[in-house]
């Protein structure tokens, strides 16, 4: 069978077998859809990239067939690489109000706004993509307007979940519309394609509400300046700390420019409308210690984020320390553990209270627990359910639950081929993926070149060393040589390895001399000795050779 030809398939790109860096894609009849394009993070894994992206290769030499691209929802994993791959992708981009609003302000700071085609689809809404029957059923998430996509074909419904929860008081929206999904229920699901994220957590994730009520209580018993740190879209918990904070009799400061953007596209759709106009970031130190609380980016570690300013003391408004209390309502993403302790860590030192999800009711997750897996299984009753959005523990263990609530499970991942008809659902080929960092303005490919020498750079340092020799292969004056991260400015040694260089290079027979590579790399070896001897390292070995 050509199953280019006729079939409903799968592919993920991104984000199944992994954490972030979310790309799918839907194949019908030869047809392509994709939904969602997010970022991941380097982490401690990758620590000489800071953002990745998916490869989107497959799918850009593909792109006259690629109908459109639809985003679930304004996290940055599922909508942050828009930006960084649409000129690759070159396709109409779908999504709800606050979506649109977000995807504006970064596609403005890419300079691609008046490129990319923009369509604002009502919340719940259904609509067409070319041949792709699509219909939006809104849940809840640590983001507003989080949606599923419904994919209506000849061959059957699929339902992809995206992020959800069943939040009974998600503060800002409508709680989700389990009356469509029971309604897609009885229409007949082929397959659901669902987050998996916290299918190891028993229970129900609980409520956005919950968190209000416990922060108001919170910061009513606190003296001190106050710093909460969340994600910058989650409004809902945006505007529970400022109501939080309204309440204890304080001032809300919002501090860094992803809540900046966050606000102005919320205020644009309509939201945050409980929170008090909020204090101008320069104005914040003039505010009592007692009177003041600040919402800050860089709840993930971000070195560049306003709370990692803070922690290092070098922000240009305000500093904390002894007596202040900084809050910590989000959860560590895998990956930036490290770069969160430490931020705390330092915190700690300067003398400011720490709280975090471990020890207060400060936050609470966007993804489905167990319950309310169980609880939209037992309404969209879908025959076939492929676990998405989680390492493979997570995959397993979900399809393992799936299993047991009567749908029969696919295990796939990035790159798998899913056949979902006709015939039974089957991995019929597998396509390349990759990671691409972002690095500047560039791409580069994670397993290239480039960054594989960073790395070891970063680890073993380089050193650079200059030499002019004459025809006959006689050094020229004296070389020279430097190792920036192996030794200290000042210290002599890079001076006298660069002595015992011109010296060794006098001693190579003149047939090595004489040629420009060989004796680049014989110096490139004398310098690995010598310098290995020394710090007992392999460093990166440069040599510029300048033969006159
Ligand atoms: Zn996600
Ligand atoms: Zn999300």
């Amino acid at each position: 069978m050509n199953v280019t030809s006729g079939d409903f398939a799968f592919i993920p790109l991104g984000g199944t077998g992994e954490i972030g860096l979310n790309l799918n894609v839907y194949r019908y009849d030869g047809a392509l859809l994709a939904i969602d394009c997010g970022i991941g993070f380097g982490g401690a894994e990758h620590p000489e990239v800071e953002v990745m992206v998916p490869d989107p290769a497959w799918l850009a030499e593909r792109r006259d067939r690629l109908a459109g691209l639809v985003i679930t929802h304004a996290h940055e994993d599922h909508i942050g690489a828009v930006a960084a791959l649409w000129r690759q992708l070159r396709c109409p981009v779908y999504g709800s109000p606050f979506v649109v609003a977000v995807l504006r302000r970064k596609l403005a700071e890419a300079g691609l706004l008046n490129e990319v085609k923009l369509h604002t689809i009502p919340l719940g809404g259904r609509f067409q993509v070319e041949s792709f029957d699509l219909q939006f059923i809104r849940v809840t998430h640590s983001v507003p307007e989080a949606q599923s996509l419904v994919i209506r074909t000849r061959y059957g419904t699929v339902l992809h979940t995206g992020d959800w929860k069943l939040d009974p008081d998600p503060l800002i929206g409508e709680p989700a519309d389990e009356a469509a999904f029971a309604k897609l229920g009885e229409e007949g699901v082929l397959a659901m394609i669902c987050d998996s994220t916290n299918v190891m957590v028993e229970g129900h994730s609980g409520s956005e509400g919950e968190v209000r009520r416990s922060l108001t209580a919170l910061l009513r018993q606190l003296k001190g300046r106050i710093a909460v740190t969340c994600f910058a879209t989650n409004l809902a918990r945006v505007e529970s700390i400022a109501v939080a904070a309204q309440a204890a009799g304080r001032r809300v400061a919002l501090f860094g420019r992803s809540l900046r953007n966050a606000e102005a596209a919320a205020r644009e759709c309509g939201y945050l409308t409980e929170a008090p106009e909020f204090v101008p970031e320069e104005e914040a130190a003039f505010v009592p210690d007692n009177e003041l609380v600040i919402i800050c980016t860089g709840s993930q570690g971000e070195p560049r984020s306003a709370m990692a300013k803070i922690a290092a003391d070098t922000h240009p408004s305000i500093a904390l320390g002894e007596g202040d209390t900084i809050i910590f309502s989000s959860r560590m993403i895998p990956g930036n553990e490290r770069a969160i302790l430490k931020m705390q860590d330092d915190l700690s030192r300067r003398g400011a209270r720490i709280m975090t999800a471990d020890d207060h009711m400060v936050h609470v997750s966007g993804h489905p627990a167990r319950d309310e897996l169980k609880r939209l299984y037992s309404l969209v009753k879908p025959k076939y359910a492929v676990p998405v959005h989680g390492e493979w523990r997570h995959l397993t263990e979900h399809a393992a639950l799936a299993r047991s609530l009567g749908a029969t499970p696919v295990l796939v991942e990035d790159g798998d081929v899913l056949s979902l008809a006709p015939g039974k659902p089957d991995i019929v080929e597998s396509v390349p993926v990759g990671k691409l960092a972002i690095d500047g303005d560039r791409l580069l490919p994670m397993e290239g070149g480039l960054l594989a020498a960073r790395k070891r750079m970063l680890f073993n340092g380089v050193v650079i060393a200059s030499l002019a020799v004459d025809q006959g292969g006689k050094v020229l004056g004296q070389p020279q040589l430097s190792a920036p991260g192996l030794f200290e400015n000042g210290d002599n040694e890079p001076a006298q390895i660069a002595v015992d260089l011109g010296r060794a290079v006098g001693d190579l027979p003149v047939i090595v001399r004489r040629e420009d590579d060989m004796l680049r790399e014989a110096v490139r070896g004398i310098l690995r000795k010598s310098v290995g001897k020394k710090l007992r390292k392999r460093p990166s070995v440069e040599v510029h050779l300048l033969r006159v």
